[in-house]
């Protein structure tokens, strides 16, 4: 018994009354140190003041100031992307259905708007490839298909057959096939995410665990918390190391308690293109008897051939001991089209009890594998055709191709003084900040921005990163690194500028901006997305 309790206990007998106080002083102080071995005692100032940051944004007076600036940044944001609003806006359906022709040359003019942008290669829109014979396929592959549903696998065998091969297929590049692993066709990342997250939810339900916990890095993908939240399940985000921004196995250990049902690691992740120590992770599960999941979401293919190029050493699938669950996306650098992506169990029977059948409904019997119910079979099938135009050789050669892009990113940035590598990444990105104190990483990308470029920026600390994918040609990284030393001299040579605009400023303002605030404006950002507003015609 611990020595408070001893003391506390030995309260004078009779005194009922101060025998509850002490007892509720006793279930308040261990909810305390439970709550404070969580997390840590850096998190937990963080708590409380996220809570007086909370409290102060709704006293009378703030409220009213955090609201207008609110207004203002929607404003702002509203003017950049819905501009004057649209001529042709459809609030309601057209009186008359138009021709197919009329439809077609309606949205090739929308395209067309913004093709410019990126054929030059310099917008990246989160497509990974550019071979044309590839989308002319998936074309060809989707017309034949728009009208299928895989919901009716005994009227379109062949969805089927695409659905288990994909799956087969991606298995195969993990080594899920040598240790009994199995999978199921996701729509994408998130939702590969989604069930394996799923998958561990319902285990610690069996073990009767019922407040479970995931720890993973900051630098995880957003997509955990997304599970996270929809499956009432802890999320604690743990830093990463400060060199080589990947997870320590000492961090998890030390956050390590029997609530914990699964770790988190990436391979690689998204804003660095670092991949966590999944081995030393692997060992630590096992040793806790908790779930690893592997977000091999943007690096999958592409590590898995970078590897057997000799490109990348270390262990990130099934072959690693602990890994129980992994998400491949096939939509990213399996380029295949958006809407595939694999979620793989080590344990076919985690695989099983994520599927929801019902039987007593009136409905009769209905189970499908995954989130959705209907889903298009085009999706699957697109996916099948790119795995079997790529082949082991296609995409051998990508891998190739983007490693040497890699390189020759990394080159040029060891020309340029004040921009340097934030880490060496393993795949896929390649991540810069800036060495001179003087120099903000964001003016940088806002200089880039205004020259056609989108690079993407992080924070904490902050950064400006380049996607690889197959529009980063030799070419196009010519270009690149002339505009990067053009926005440098610039910025040089004009010290008076110091604007930041564009995704770039939202970046900056955001390190500034208290994260209560942030979470506001980003939920009001989405609703504006979502509005459709009719251009306003002048009076006369
Ligand atoms: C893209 C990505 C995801 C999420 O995948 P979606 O297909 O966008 O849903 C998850 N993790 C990482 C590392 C990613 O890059």
């Amino acid at each position: 018994m611990p020595a408070v309790l001893s003391t506390l206990l030995a309260a004078p007998q009779g005194d009922g009354l101060r025998r509850v106080e002490h007892l509720v002083f006793l279930v308040v102080f261990f909810a305390a140190v439970r709550w404070l071995r969580r997390k840590g005692l850096k998190g937990a100032l963080k708590s409380v003041l996220t809570a007086v940051v909370n409290r102060a944004t709704k006293l009378p007076g703030v409220a009213g100031v955090v609201e207008k600036e609110l207004q203002k940044e929607v404003a702002k944001l509203e003017t950049q992307i819905l501009g004057d609003g649209d001529a042709q806006a459809n609030l309601v359906l057209p009186k008359q259905g138009m021709g197919k022709d009329d439809v077609i040359a309606m949205q090739r003019g929308l395209l067309e708007q913004s093709a410019e942008a990126r054929s030059s290669g310099r917008k990246w829109g989160g497509v990974y490839y550019v071979n044309k014979d590839l989308s002319k396929c998936h074309a060809e592959t989707w017309a034949m298909h728009s009208s299928t549903n895989c919901l009716f696998p005994g009227t379109f065998p062949s969805l089927r057959k695409y659905e288990a091969e994909v799956v087969a297929m991606v298995l195969s590049l993990v080594h899920g096939h040598e240790h009994g692993a199995v999978g199921l066709l996701a729509s994408g990342g998130t939702e590969s995410i989604l069930l394996a997250t799923l998958g561990y939810r319902n285990a610690a339900r069996e073990k009767g665990i019922t407040d479970p916990e995931v720890l993973c890095a900051v630098t995880a993908h957003p997509a955990i918390s997304k599970a996270c939240h929809y499956f009432g399940i802890r999320q604690t985000k743990l830093p990463v190391d400060p060199k080589t921004f990947t997870l320590r196995p000492e961090t998890v250990r030390a956050a390590m308690n029997p609530n914990v049902v699964m770790v988190y690691a990436s391979a690689p992740t998204f804003t660095h293109g670092v991949v966590d120590p999944i081995e030393e992770l692997g060992q630590l599960a096992l040793e806790k008897g908790v779930g690893l999941h592997v977000d091999n979401c943007l690096g999958g293919f592409l590590l898995s051939f970078l590897q057997r190029a000799g490109h990348f050493k270390r262990g990130f699938t099934f072959a690693v001991p602990g890994v129980t669950t992994m998400s491949i996306d096939v939509h990213k650098y399996g380029f295949a089209s958006k809407g595939a992506s694999v979620v793989a169990f080590r344990d076919p029977e985690m695989r099983q009890a994520t599927y929801v059948p019902s039987c007593d409904g009136c409905e009769g019997l209905y189970v499908t594998p995954t989130i959705q119910g209907s889903r298009n079979g085009a999706n699957v099938a697109v996916a099948w055709s790119t795995l079997m135009m790529m082949g082991e050789e296609g995409y051998q050669e990508v891998a190739g191709r983007l490693h040497r892009a890699g390189e020759k990113v990394k080159e040029i940035i060891a020309d340029i003084p004040s921009l340097a590598l934030l880490t060496q990444p393993d795949a896929a990105i390649v991540p810069l900040h800036s060495t001179d104190p003087a120099l903000n990483i964001y003016q940088v990308a806002w200089q880039m921005e205004k020259k056609g470029w989108n690079l993407f920026t992080g924070q904490n600390p902050p950064c400006m990163s380049m996607c690889l994918g197959e529009q980063t040609t030799d070419r196009l990284l010519d270009v690149w690194g002339s505009d990067l030393k053009d926005s440098l001299q610039h910025i040089r040579e004009h010290p008076e500028d110091k604007e930041i605009g564009g995704t770039a400023g939202v970046y900056g303002a955001a390190s500034t901006t208290p994260p209560q605030i942030m979470d506001q404006l980003m939920r009001r950002y989405v609703d504006m997305t979502l509005r459709v507003k009719p251009m306003t015609t002048q009076a006369p």
